[in-house]
């Protein structure tokens, strides 16, 4: 089947099955073309709650299925590709948590979403990008633990200087090779473009931004600068996309180092064809640690 044809059998499927696609802003442009909704990891987490279609299809990573699991355990949670996993998540292993836990016993601790089920049952507060600061400022404690992303930790320290942040040594494998180079020559092309900069982006590169954004937070970013036509985009290619559709008269350009996620690339629409055919792979999180888990979702949504 070429696009077109598989984009039209998805969607009747997706009405055969009662079904609902929720995708990330880095997925590949038709699986956006096909989802019921596209977001940012925490628009993903909040939407998730109010959808009512008995099977949702998570077009994301591994952790993103799981999190919309914990917040429907009532509901088939299914993902195209089992090997979509984060690299990111994968720095902070349930083991190694419970361990620096023994070391920080009067840390509260702080997980990025992006971190897996057993790793969320294990920690105090789970926070997004686009929450980080107003979650690690409102937890009582000043001491905590910041896992598994040290950038965003680092810029979360910035704006909370008040708190003493211990920062676990992981990082994204796709942000961590923001090209500064690259960018500066965009903007010297572009001079009167602003550039917006993923938080999990190092600190040389968050320095030279105009805004530092989750990819939630760039959209309303474009949305307050009715006035700029040009953009210079530091994060995953398919939020460019995501952008230009949402905003088609504005320019969105990416540095000549195109930073692409292979795990976010992994789901393909033949791949989510066959899950909806199949109904699979179910992503299931066992009870316990699901229950666990929650409470620190909850508190973050909170
Ligand atoms: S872009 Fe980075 S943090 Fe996001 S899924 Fe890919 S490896 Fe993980």
């Amino acid at each position: 089947m070429d696009i077109q044809q598989l984009k039209d059998t998805i969607s009747h499927l997706k009405k055969e099955k009662n079904a609902y696609i929720l995708a990330h802003n880095y997925q590949l442009p038709e699986i956006q073309d096909v989802a019921d909704y596209v977001a940012d990891s925490l628009g993903m987490a909040k939407h998730a709650l109010s959808i009512q279609n008995d099977l949702i299809v998570v077009c994301g990573v591994y952790f993103m299925a799981e999190t919309v699991s914990i917040l429907n355990p009532d509901k088939r949670i299914i993902i195209p590709d089992t090997n979509a996993g984060c690299p990111l998540a994968n720095f902070a292993p349930v083991e190694e948590v419970r361990r620096w836990r023994k070391q920080y016993p009067d840390y509260t601790f702080v997980a990025y979403v992006n971190s897996s089920a057993e790793v969320k049952a294990e920690v105090d507060i789970c926070c997004t990008s686009a929450n980080a600061i107003d979650i690690v400022r409102r937890v009582p404690n000043n001491k905590i633990v910041f896992l598994p992303d040290k950038n965003l930790g680092r810029y979360v320290q910035k704006h909370v200087p008040e708190k003493e942040i211990v920062l676990w040594p992981g990082f994204c494998v796709v942000h961590e090779t923001a090209d500064l180079e690259a960018i500066l020559r965009t903007k010297e092309a572009h001079p009167r473009a602003l550039t917006m900069a993923h938080p999990e982006c190092p600190e040389e590169i968050q320095e030279i931004a105009d805004g530092i954004c989750s990819t939630g937070q760039m959209m309303d970013f474009v949305a307050k600068h009715p006035e700029t036509r040009e953009f210079i985009i530091v994060t995953e290619w398919g939020m460019v996309y995501a952008l230009q559709k949402k905003f088609p008269d504005r320019l969105f350009l990416e540095p000549s180092h195109r930073m692409e996620c292979k795990n976010m690339k992994r789901i393909t629409l033949q791949k989510l064809h066959d899950a909806l055919v199949e109904e699979k792979f179910i992503v299931k999180v066992a009870d316990d640690i699901r229950e666990k888990a929650r409470q620190s979702i909850d508190k973050m949504l909170a």
